[in-house]
């Protein structure tokens, strides 16, 4: 038939960079080849949707060309790495930062096939720094395939997609504990970074009916000092590379390997592949859900400028105000793991004019927004994602509006909000089971129901009820604000009290109400 196919293109970003040029092609790339709309993942990247094949080419290399990359950015191999998108000058930040970078170097796959393809064999791109190139060709453990063109991967790859995410101490805005891998830097008394705490064995995705598919969170591996630490990730994945189900898909992410190993198995074989022993975990501070938005200082002279973006879509006027700016004061540009962006390295004569600049395009200043609207994420969905079941992306700024009516109905202020997260199926694009309140697609216009995620991401949301239908939400809803509302412990987020009430309570409000 005639049908001509439109594909997605995701790049990949290690802590959402994207030096000023790469910006500026994207936003290009998307109003000649794509949707013209640029956006923005839940792991720090652009989506290009509705790339026509025959400019597919064009499209790849213009990105490579502009210290962009896809590569890795889908299958079954490591994805892109995580890391705070702040552009904080102190030395913790900064270390997160270049481990993110030097983890992606270790993972991306080495045979020439993608440059070949897309750049006709020309390598772009710097050189992998030499620490890098070492781990990766070491096989003084047996990790390696010494004679692929993939010393990692092998021609098999992985049994599924990996993930992994770098943040420091008390900084969880990038979900730590929902990646195959977390790495957490640790640092001495005087704020010099000294190795890392490594947390593996998170993800989202399940199946519905099947109740031996779960979301899970990291489970605590060990520390190491910080020149081991490609050694030490490396042998996590080889460890899943050689051990992870590759009969079902639905079996194959790491997390399941953990839960039949359990933790202490799976850290004597990962550590055969080290070489080492791991040593304990190390303490830590409460962790915090960041957002940066707004004004804040980087740490040098300059200064950033958290800009909320729902649902990470970048369009219209939005889109070209902002390409405005960026052009304009010539700034590099990071995308956070909450689907939203910062405009780096302003100087203090420019804060005004750009502040004046976002207004005349209606970006609204973070206290403007609905605090709900903030914290809240949803999935692309209907009628991007084949697998969707349900509409995400397009429903949720009606449900927020709804959850805002409740609100004010049982007398909750303007000031509260809780984390709400909405999927159009259960793989979790969007992390809604660590939301407060996590809605996810289960029929054609009805939800899943989640509760129990906390504020600062640490723990895991339980199903409270199945096929809610979209309008029939408020009956759920209502009762548990209501109580919420009146019988909360001060200051007690919505998570921590559906927690302590029980579901059982929580039920009985709900069966009770009218
Ligand atoms: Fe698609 Fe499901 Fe992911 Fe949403 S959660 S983007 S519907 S796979």
């Amino acid at each position: 038939g005639a049908k001509s196919y439109s594909f997605m293109i995701r790049t990949k970003n290690p802590f959402g960079n994207v030096p000023n040029q790469l910006y500026l092609v994207m936003d290009d790339l998307a109003d000649q080849f794509g949707s013209g709309t640029l956006r923005l993942t839940t792991r720090q990247t652009f989506q290009l949707h509705g790339i026509l094949k025959q400019n597919l080419k064009t499209v790849m290399s213009t990105i490579i060309k502009n210290m962009g990359s896809t590569l890795g950015a889908c299958g079954d191999l490591n994805r892109n790495v995580l890391a705070p998108a702040a552009p904080y000058t102190t030395k913790e930040y900064v270390f997160a930062q270049q481990t993110a970078e030097n983890v992606a170097a270790l993972l991306t796959p080495q045979s020439g096939f993608y440059f070949d393809m897309w750049v006709n064999g020309e390598k772009v791109g710097l050189e992998d720094p030499p620490e890098v190139v070492k781990a990766r060709n070491d096989n003084s453990h047996g990790t390696n395939f010494p004679d692929s063109p993939e010393p990692i991967y092998g021609t098999q790859f992985l049994p599924r997609k990996f993930k992994i995410a770098v943040t420091v101490p008390t900084d969880n805005s990038v979900d730590i504990f929902t990646n195959d891998i977390g790495v957490v830097v640790i640092s001495d008394d005087n704020g010099e970074p000294q190795g890392f705490n490594l947390y593996v064995g998170g993800g989202m995705g399940r199946t519905h009916r099947q109740e031996t598919t779960f979301p899970r969170l990291s489970t605590p591996l060990g520390y190491v000092p910080k020149e081991d630490i490609l050694y030490a990730i490396k042998a996590i994945v080889v460890t899943q590379r050689d051990n992870g189900r590759r009969d079902d898909r639905k079996y194959s992410r790491m997390k399941y390997l953990v839960d039949s190993w359990g933790i202490e198995k799976f850290r004597s074989v990962v550590e055969q592949f080290y070489g080492k022993k791991f040593e304990p975990i190390r303490d830590l501070p409460e962790w915090e859900f960041k957002s940066y938005l707004g004004w804040q200082k980087q740490g040098d002279s300059g200064w950033f400028y958290g800009l909320h973006v729902d649902n990470g879509r970048i369009g219209g006027k939005m889109k070209k105000t902002l390409r405005e700016v960026i052009e304009k004061y010539n700034l590099n540009v990071r995308l956070t793991p909450n689907q939203n962006l910062i405009l780096c390295d302003i100087r203090s004569a420019w804060k005004r004019p750009i502040t004046k600049a976002l207004a005349q395009g209606g970006l609204l200043e973070p206290k403007y927004v609905d605090s709900l609207n903030l914290t809240a994420m949803a999935c692309p969905a209907l009628p991007l994602c084949p697998l969707a079941i349900t509409e995400a992306e397009r429903g949720i700024p009606d449900i927020l509006k709804r959850v805002r009516a409740v609100f004010e109905k049982v007398g909750l202020k303007y000031n509260e909000s809780v984390v709400i997260r909405v999927t159009g199926c259960p793989n979790g694009c969007a992390r809604p089971y660590m939301a407060e309140l996590g809605l996810v697609g289960d029929g054609p216009n009805s939800y899943q129901i989640w509760l129990g995620g906390t504020p600062n991401q640490t723990t895991l949301a339980r199903t409270f009820m199945n096929k809610v239908k979209v309008q029939e939400l408020e009956k759920v809803f209502e009762p548990l604000f209501y109580y919420w509302k009146r019988k909360r412990q001060a200051k007690e987020s919505f998570g921590d009290f559906t927690n302590r009430m029980g579901f059982e309570k929580l039920q009985d409000w709900v069966d009770k109400w009218d």
